[in-house]
């Protein structure tokens, strides 16, 4: 197959391949990064968080989400034992929100079923909520020194281009023969030291050096052996035929509070844009907005700038529409006034806390 390891194990090219591991792991430990707060810890519930929130996510972003969750909940009992609510109010705009509810379930599994101590391999790790083959190896890898491949983004990209890997990604059978090809060309010794630091490196290569486009091959440690690098062909891989669609959608949000800052929200469903988020009460048009409202309030309706909140496959564009209430129920649009002592503190959509923090 082309780009597999297997294809010439004999030749001179695939020799210079097992060189990998011991150039990336001496340049992580000189070039990589080391002082994220996530890093010197073996602590798999950091690692765990940590990886969880860099999905989707730019590491300049994740620090600080990362260093307030912590503090408030410092352990898988303390994350276990915290309301939802309050879990996904400390992920609140950090996006994919499934996210936040798969690892409060996760939690509730490490404590009920496994007595509070992450599982240490990799298999067993990807039977929990939210944990995908990736993410089990890294903290199996990071933690535990197992033997065992991460293809997260990063990690996919600068492989494919070593190898000049062109099977499909897209298929199952592209995806096997990359996962089996990092498999052979992780350390074979000392792997309890070995592969935290070559598991940190591939991330750091794929996320300082080997960018999306112009990938700085002259600072990077594999170089020499990268067959893309060699066809000036970098830019080509990963070789993926299925491209997301993306969409967009116009939503109308009524924006209706009181003149002490209380807000009428509800909550979103669990599955979709925002699930299980509260939010103010969205409508697909404005006529259906206004269907929803008694006629005593039409007149006092306030159209506010849209504005467009991009998603990663859908552009939202989110049209406001004010309404000041004396505090009475809107009977017939579910949700409830919360106070303005309440609502900040709710899991809310980024674009929603910044309309109602002005
Ligand atoms: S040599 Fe260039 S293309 Fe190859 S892995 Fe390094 S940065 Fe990426």
């Amino acid at each position: 197959m082309p780009g597999s390891l297997s294809a010439a194990p004999q030749s001179a090219d695939a020799a210079a391949l097992s060189s990998l591991a011991a150039r990336a792991i001496r340049w992580q430990t000189v070039h990589g990064r080391n002082s994220l707060p996530w890093q010197n810890t073996r602590d798999p519930y950091r690692v765990w968080l940590s990886e969880v929130m860099l999905q989707q996510t730019q590491v300049a972003t994740v620090v600080s989400y990362f260093s307030r969750f912590v503090k408030r909940l410092p352990d898988v009992a303390a994350l276990a034992a915290a309301d939802v609510d309050e879990v996904l109010a400390l992920w609140s705009g950090l996006g994919y929100y499934s996210r936040a509810r798969n690892l409060h379930r996760c939690a509730v599994e490490v404590v009920t079923t496994w007595g509070g101590e992450f599982p240490r391999s990799a298999e067993a790790l990807v039977t929990l909520p939210g944990i995908g083959r990736s993410t089990a190896a890294a903290i199996a890898a990071l933690c535990f020194g197992e033997r065992v491949a991460i293809l997260d983004a990063n990690v996919r990209r600068v492989l494919s281009r070593v190898l000049a890997f062109d099977a499909d990604l897209a298929t199952q059978a592209g995806q096997r023969a990359l996962w089996a090809a990092a498999t052979e060309l992780l350390p074979q010794r000392d792997l309890k030291r070995a592969m935290p630091r070559y598991t940190q490196a591939m991330m750091d290569i794929g996320a300082t050096v080997c960018a999306v486009g112009q990938p700085a091959c002259g600072a990077c440690p594999l170089a020499e052996l990268c067959r893309a690098r060699q066809s000036g062909s970098a830019e080509s891989f990963p070789r993926i035929t299925r491209k997301n669609k993306r969409s967009a959608q116009s939503v109308w949000l009524l924006w209706a509070h009181t003149r002490d800052e209380a807000v009428w929200l509800d909550r979103r469903p669990p599955v979709g844009v925002w699930g299980g988020l509260y939010c103010l009460p969205w409508f697909h048009s404005r006529d259906d907005l206004i269907a929803s409202l008694p006629k005593r309030h039409h007149s006092a309706l306030r159209d506010l700038v849209a504005f467009r909140h991009v998603l990663t496959h859908k552009d939202l564009h989110l049209h406001p529409v004010r309404l000041l209430l004396g505090g009475d129920a809107l009977a017939s649009i579910s949700g409830r006034w919360f106070g303005a002592g309440q609502w900040p503190g709710l899991g809310l959509p980024a674009p929603v806390r910044a309309l109602l923090q002005g």
